[in-house]
């Protein structure tokens, strides 16, 4: 902790944080992880076969949180913005190697959310074999919906840019379930409360226009909406 007394050249940034359903109090951002590829129709929609291999994570800052009904700049430096259909798991509890049968009880509770891409700026940075970081994790990336605290949403997620629906997936396709997810991420970074995890996304992934509001639905969960100037 850092003494109250401490003195800044400037101030520190505001804490980053989500609504939380039926509580007045909200939920800290501390990270933001994301998984590629855990819906096996994406993965071959992205040139890739799906079968047998860990998850594999990105990161996007904590501060590139953005709530649903935002309305929010296209971004620059793109001009093939994509949607990306996320469960996202909220983390309240910290963990290093954690078992898989323990992972759960790391959970907070969920949320919906919508990872965005400058899919241009992704294609060419697999091409150059170089990182995600300004395809992935770019200002106003994570767009976030309230979390729901408690168990695990079973149902289905969608997506839908105007009055099109563009991805609609099972949650049981995922193929690192959240528990997986969590023990294999576990061993690469301290888990600690405040994280959130996007899951990945099902197949189907798109562009969103300027004008343009995307609508991602989880069952039972608070959308994650967006609409892009
Ligand atoms: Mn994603």
């Amino acid at each position: 902790m850092t003494d109250p007394m401490t003195a800044f050249v400037f101030p520190p940034p505001a804490p980053v944080s989500v609504a939380i359903e039926g509580r007045a109090e909200r939920f800290p951002v501390r990270r933001i992880f994301c998984v590629g590829r855990n819906y096996a129709e994406h993965a071959r929609e992205m040139g890739h076969d799906p079968d047998a291999e860990p998850p594999f994570f990105f990161s996007k800052p904590a501060d590139a949180v953005v709530e649903s009904g935002a309305r929010i700049p296209y971004p620059s430096a793109t001009t093939e913005l994509h949607h990306e259909a996320e469960l996202v798991v909220a983390i309240g509890r910290a963990g290093v190697e954690v078992a898989e049968a323990d992972a759960l009880s790391l959970v907070f509770g969920y949320a919906a959310g919508n990872d965005l891409t400058r899919r241009d700026l992704q294609a060419a940075a697999k091409a150059a074999r170089r990182p995600w970081d300004m395809s992935k994790g770019f200002d106003q990336s994570a767009v976030i919906g309230a979390i729901r605290p408690g168990a695990a949403p079973m149902g289905r997620i969608r997506c839908q840019v105007g009055d099109k629906v563009t991805q609609d997936a099972a949650l049981a396709e995922m193929i690192w379930p959240v528990a997986g997810i969590i023990a294999h991420l576990s061993r690469l970074v301290a888990l600690a409360p405040g994280d959130l995890i996007m899951t990945g996304t099902p197949a189907g992934v798109g562009p969103i226009a300027r004008g343009e509001t995307c609508v991602v639905e989880v069952d039972g969960l608070a959308p994650a909406a967006v609409t892009i100037l």
